[in-house]
């Protein structure tokens, strides 16, 4: 957040907030949700920390890299306006704050969304002049999304206990939002303009397992809390529906047939985590790996356009050579599309930590280094098998180069881009058919047809 603007705040204008949201999509989500609070409330938001009475952190608490920055950005905003509120991931533990930066008004935890806005209001109350019904804010409320694309949280929290992880121990156990709810929420999106809608939630394989998969209701018509059921919802809203953190239990094969029919994306972001089943055992990772290649060559079989992006951790403890080789091994046999992957590192309050047989940092990032060889030769292989296709693309940015844009394959910010150059007369959130001309190892070049 830039520094260098006078300040404008008067007596009668409405009280400003400067915002500062760090982490994953689910922290998005949360922060989109308190700006559009404190919109409601009359609040403006700002870009710049002069011209802020308040500023928000909303932090991100989920490895050691991502607490530095968060802190750091606790000192900068102390130190560029004085009053700032903590929330998000980090807060979970507000000694971790407090004890580095004893100044900060307010801390409170993630999803603590009556807490940051009482925080607000009794540090900075809201403008008495204040009129709901006169100061408009969009029915979809504030995204930090562009337009065309939004996240959608379909619960929080999480039941499993992956020994690598602490998001249970930060954001509790999995609570599902009610189906009618997120339905709602979805059709309010696509009527202000969205062309597609992101699914997310720590496990969204696991929607509904809190409420025993409880019946609702959405304008009459019932709608089950349950992941098939929401998928075959959204899936009439005639725009992208993309599944994030999906794991790979049983259930997910039914979702397969929807996909082929076109309803929902055919893509899947499902973190394996590893390929050794000692390794998984080791991280307690649920769903079992055994039939997983059996189960992705039938997904294949049903929906040949599927796009499989996937999460590795190289080097956990006790990964031995032969361990890392069967996850070559599985990488190899499962053609996944997109990889990310990471060296194991201990993140504090982790299980994991306490098991036997860390394996040495050199040793992790030579391994990182032949996953990642590995993978970008198959990424780079199945990308090119896509010359000559013609493909449905989405416009994400346009500019006097040309078009940018990502196919269905491809989720916003992680994936690969479509490149189609000099061709400026599309607008954003445009979907278009394009002719792929070109592929390196992460992004495509097409000619619109
Ligand atoms: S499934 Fe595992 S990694 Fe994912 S949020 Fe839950 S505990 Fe963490």
């Amino acid at each position: 957040m830039p520094s260098n603007n006078p300040s404008n705040t008067d007596e009668h204008s409405s009280p400003k907030v400067g915002f500062i949201s760090l982490g994953c999509p689910k922290a998005l989500v949360d922060s989109e949700r308190i700006l559009t609070e404190l919109r409601k409330d009359g609040y403006e938001v700002v870009p710049t920390y002069q011209d802020a009475d308040v500023v928000v952190v909303n932090t991100c608490g989920f490895i050691d890299s991502a607490k530095k920055e968060s802190l750091d950005t606790i000192g900068e905003a102390l130190n560029e306006n004085g009053k700032v509120i903590v929330t998000g991931c980090m807060g979970a533990n507000a000694e971790d704050i407090t004890n580095i930066h004893p100044n900060v008004l307010a801390v409170s935890g993630p999803h603590a969304y009556e807490q940051v806005v009482g925080a607000v209001h009794e540090y900075v109350p809201p403008s008495k002049e204040h009129d709901p019904f006169v100061d408009l804010i969009p029915p979809q409320g504030i995204k930090l999304t562009p337009r065309h694309y939004a996240y959608l949280k379909i619960s929080e929290g999480c039941n499993h206990r992956c020994t690598f992880c602490i998001i249970p121990s930060m954001r509790g156990d999995l609570v599902s939002r009610p189906a009618g709810d997120v339905f709602a929420e979805a059709k309010g999106l696509v009527k202000s303009g969205v062309k597609e809608l992101l699914v997310i939630s720590q496990d969204t394989s696991a929607y509904g397992v809190d409420t025993k998969y409880k019946l609702e209701f959405h304008d009459g018509q019932p709608i089950r809390t349950k992941m098939l059921d929401l998928c075959k919802a959204l899936g009439d809203l005639g725009v992208w529906v993309r599944l994030h953190y999906v794991y790979p239990y049983p259930h997910v094969d039914d979702i397969i047939p929807l996909m082929a029919e076109g309803k929902i994306l055919p893509y899947l972001d499902i973190p394996f985590q590893h390929g050794s089943p000692k390794i998984l055992k080791a991280m307690k990772r649920p769903g079992a790996i055994d039939n997983t290649l059996t189960r992705i060559k039938k997904w294949r079989e049903i929906c040949p356009e599927l796009t499989i992006r996937s999460t590795f951790i190289v080097g956990f403890p006790g990964e031995t050579e032969d361990d890392f080789q069967q996850l070559l091994d599985f990488i190899e046999e499962a053609q996944l599309d997109r990889v990310g992957a990471f060296t194991y590192s201990p993140v504090d309050g982790a299980t994991a930590n306490d098991l036997a047989d860390h394996v040495p940092e050199d040793i992790k990032e030579q391994r990182l280094a032949r996953f990642m060889e590995k993978q970008a030769k198959i990424s780079e292989a199945r990308l090119q098998l896509k010359i000559g296709k013609t493909l449905a693309i989405i416009i994400d940015e346009v500019d006097e180069e040309g078009a940018i844009g990502r196919s269905q394959a491809d989720a916003p910010e992680i994936d690969g881009m479509v490149y189609l150059n000099d061709e400026t007369h599309h607008q954003v959130g445009d979907i278009v058919l394009a002719k792929i001309t070109h592929a390196d190892e992460h992004d495509l070049w097409a000619e619109s047809v």
